[in-house]
Order: C-alpha cells, then sequence, then structure tokens
C-alpha cells in the first residue's frame, strides 16, 4: 500500500467513501449519511445501472431459506429495516405473496426450507405438487414435487429501492457521484486515498460494494469469486389472472432439468422467469456479452413452458445480468486485516438482494467501529484467504 498525506480540512476528504452504489453501497451511504457522517458514494455507471446485479424491477425475499438457517435472523432485520425505510419514504417497496421453495423431497431445496422453517419456528405449509397446483393455479409442477410455503415472503422493487436510498442519502448530506470510475484506491497509516478518472479523495473510512468487480477492486488478494452471466424474461401470461400477485407466490423450484425462479406479474411488466446459473457462463463483468441470444431466450422459454404453461405467452422482454458467486455460496463481509479502515462486502453469489437493507447497517457498522452486532461469521474472508481477520 502506498503511502499517502491527509488533510482533513480538505473538502476532498470524507469520513466514508463508498466504492459502487448498487444495492449494498446505496443503503450503505445513505445509513452513513442518515448517521451524520461526511460520506462520498462512487459509482462508475448510472445509479441504477443494468452493467451490475441489482437493476431490474424485482427481487424476490423470502424467510425460509434453503442455503441454511443461519440467514432467516439477518432476514428478519432485513424486513424490519424494508419496512422502516418505506416509513420513510412513504413508498410502498416490498410486496408480501408468499414464497415457494419446491423440489423433490428429498432435495436440499425442500429439506433446507424446512429445516430453516422449525429452527426458527417459521408457519409454513409443506404442499404435494398437486396441492400446490390447486392452491396456486399458475403453477403446473409434476406430482412428484414437494414445496415449502411460507407466507411472509414476497417482492422487493428493487430500481425503486435504489433511487429510493440514493435520494434519502442525499437529503441527509450525502455527496454521490455517478459515471465516475475508480481505477485506485490506496491504504495507509489510518487513510485511504481513492483515485478515479476524474480526481483524487481521500477519507478516513473506505468501504467496497462493487458487486462483479469485487475481485478487481481487491486484486491484491486471492481470487474468491467468480462472476456469472444470468438471463431473465418476462412473459405475457396467456391467462393474467393466474399470475396475479394476489394468488401467485414468488417461487424457487430445484429439479434435475435446472433451478426456476419467479415473480407474479406486477404492472406491464408481465410475467418474470429464470433459470439460476442460466448457461454456467463465468464471465468478466468488462466484457460480457450482454446481447440475449435466441439460444438464451430459448432455454428460459423451455422452463416457463413446462411449469407454468399458463404464463408464457409472446416474450415481452429479456435481460442480462450478472452473479457473483463464491465457491460456497455465503457471502463476504469484513474488513481488511491488514488496513482495518477498509471495509467490504461482495460474493453475494445470487441471493443478495434482500439483504441491502440489513447489509446498510453492517457496512456502516464496520465504517464507523470495525464491528457490528450483527452475525457475520458465515461471511468471513479467512475461510478463504487463510490470513486471521477480526
Ligand atoms: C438475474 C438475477 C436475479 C436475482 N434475483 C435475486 C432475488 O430474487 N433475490 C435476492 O435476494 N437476490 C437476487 N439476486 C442477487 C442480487 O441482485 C445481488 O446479490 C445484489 O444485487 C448485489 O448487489 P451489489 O451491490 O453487491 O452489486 P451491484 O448492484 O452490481 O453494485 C455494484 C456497483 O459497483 C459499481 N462499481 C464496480 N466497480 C466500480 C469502480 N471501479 N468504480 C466505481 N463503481 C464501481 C458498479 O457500477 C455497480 O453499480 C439476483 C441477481 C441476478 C443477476
Amino acid at each position: 500500500m502506498d503511502s499517502v498525506r491527509t488533510d482533513s480540512s480538505d473538502t476532498n476528504h470524507y469520513d466514508v467513501i463508498v466504492l459502487g452504489v448498487g444495492g449494498m453501497g446505496s443503503a450503505t451511504v445513505c445509513e452513513l449519511a442518515e448517521r451524520g457522517k461526511k460520506v462520498l458514494g462512487i459509482d462508475r455507471y448510472d445509479i441504477p445501472n443494468t452493467m451490475g446485479s441489482s437493476h431490474g424491477a424485482t427481487r424476490i425475499i423470502r424467510m425460509a431459506y434453503y442455503q441454511g438457517g443461519d440467514y432467516v435472523t439477518l432476514v428478519r432485520s432485513a424486513f424490519d429495516l424494508w419496512r422502516k425505510l418505506e416509513q420513510k419514504t412513504g413508498e410502498t417497496l416490498l410486496h408480501v405473496t408468499g414464497s415457494i421453495d419446491a423440489g423433490l423431497p428429498d432435495s436440499e431445496i425442500v429439506q433446507g426450507s424446512l429445516q430453516s422453517c422449525r429452527e426458527h419456528n417459521l408457519e409454513h405449509q409443506v404442499l404435494s405438487g398437486k396441492e400446490l397446483c390447486e392452491k396456486f393455479p399458475g403453477y403446473q409442477f409434476p406430482e412428484e414435487v414437494q414445496g415449502i410455503f411460507q407466507a411472509d415472503g414476497g417482492v422487493l422493487f428493487a430500481d425503486k429501492i435504489i433511487k429510493a436510498y440514493v435520494r434519502l442519502a442525499q437529503q441527509y448530506g450525502a455527496e454521490i457521484h455517478a459515471n465516475e470510475q475508480v481505477t485506485q484506491w490506496h491504504a495507509a497509516d489510518n487513510s485511504v486515498t481513492v483515485i478515479t478518472e476524474h480526481g483524487q479523495y481521500t477519507a478516513d473510512k473506505l468501504v467496497i460494494t462493487a458487486g462483479p468487480w469485487f475481485s478487481k477492486m481487491m486484486s491484491h488478494l486471492p481470487e474468491m469469486v467468480a462472476p456469472e452471466r444470468q438471463v431473465v424474461a418476462w412473459f405475457d401470461p396467456i391467462k393474467p389472472e393466474l399470475f396475479n400477485p394476489s394468488h401467485f407466490p414468488v417461487f424457487n423450484l430445484l429439479l434435475g432439468e435446472g433451478h426456476y425462479y419467479g415473480f407474479p406479474v406486477y404492472d406491464e411488466t408481465g410475467f418474470k422467469f429464470g433459470r439460476a446459473h442460466h448457461l454456467n457462463e463465468i464471465v468478466d463483468p468488462d466484457t460480457m456479452n450482454r446481447e440475449v441470444s435466441d439460444y438464451d431466450k430459448k432455454i428460459v422459454r423451455q422452463g416457463a413452458e413446462k411449469f407454468f404453461p399458463e404464463g408464457a405467452g409472446d416474450m415481452l422482454d429479456s435481460a442480462t445480468c450478472i452473479y457473483t458467486n463464491t465457491e460456497d455460496e455465503h457471502f463476504i463481509i469484513g474488513t481488511l486485516p491488514e488496513s482495518p479502515q477498509v471495509s467490504f462486502a461482495g460474493g453475494f453469489s445470487g441471493h443478495g438482494f434482500k439483504f441491502c437493507s440489513v447489509m446498510g447497517e453492517i457496512m456502516a457498522d464496520l465504517a464507523e467501529h470495525g464491528k457490528t452486532q450483527h452475525d457475520i461469521e458465515l461471511f468471513r474472508l479467512d475461510r478463504f484467504t487463510g490470513v486471521g481477520q477480526k
């Protein structure tokens, strides 16, 4: 790390700089500004943009958590904070539809979801394939499928949320720079210097929330994440009444042919449907093919037609997006052992958005105090680096 001179009376000096103002960064900037910090958020693209991981109208939030019961406590905190954000902004940002986790009865998704419900006393129902289709007639799942219905799950309005965080952060006094790429950062003594294509800034603390560019912004560490190209599509349902949010829960369906997820229809956007890990394409976010090919569309349509035949009418739209996967699909959150003034959050592995609200709190805690009361043990950096972490 280079040694740098910092002058805290400089107008280019901040308490905290947040590198990357996507889902995680926008929540972090907002929380820090609300705590009275002089904060600068910098993003290389528009805010929100369609280049990273957080774009589009919707993301699933679910309380039942097949990836591990440890997440449930964090989702509970996230839920509370989403409701608080709605109160602060007067906007509807979360809509409850209930959630379904479905697969073969002994599958990881069904057993994991069930276990998380039992561990955390979450009310839930275990439904057979036939019962699922009767209760939610938009679904056409095979009879051998089992689904866990958990009533608290639902939809977060992602683009609206990022805009709300940024607007609120600015009201609290945050400075936000869009379309300004960070090219380098250095930590020295008790400060950081951030160099962009437009200038240089110093701060007491740096928070790195660079999404798919996590490894590029943490290039002194071993590569721990693999950005992966995703494709989602929106269909015009043949029977729109079956895809109404009042009786179409968000779902994850894991079967031999793939892991599918989807949402009810909101306004004019259509039935959103995707196959997680789409074609298993590991990419460089700077050079990824962002066009949706006919083959991409065919793969998505196949799943939609098979499990939601009344939903798979004309394809209204499609888009690419990026997962940032770790090997164990758990996040990476902490402070750098050698430079504790630098904290980071990445590797959200395709399931991070629902946590943005609580991540704002966690990252602000790490920047302000170097620790947080939230349990982030599962996300330790040293499980990959082997280097001690506070
Ligand atoms: C298709 C798809 C579906 C998903 N569905 C769900 C879901 O249903 N539920 C759920 O919880 N999660 C879901 N996820 C995952 C979730 O969206 C992500 O985990 C989350 O959005 C990650 O947010 P982030 O802030 O880490 O990344 P991003 O939102 O990508 O933010 C990173 C930001 O950093 C900026 N940046 C990077 N490098 C620089 C630089 N050098 N200088 C300045 N700025 C920089 C980028 O421009 C970007 O804006 C999904 C993801 C995808 C792709």
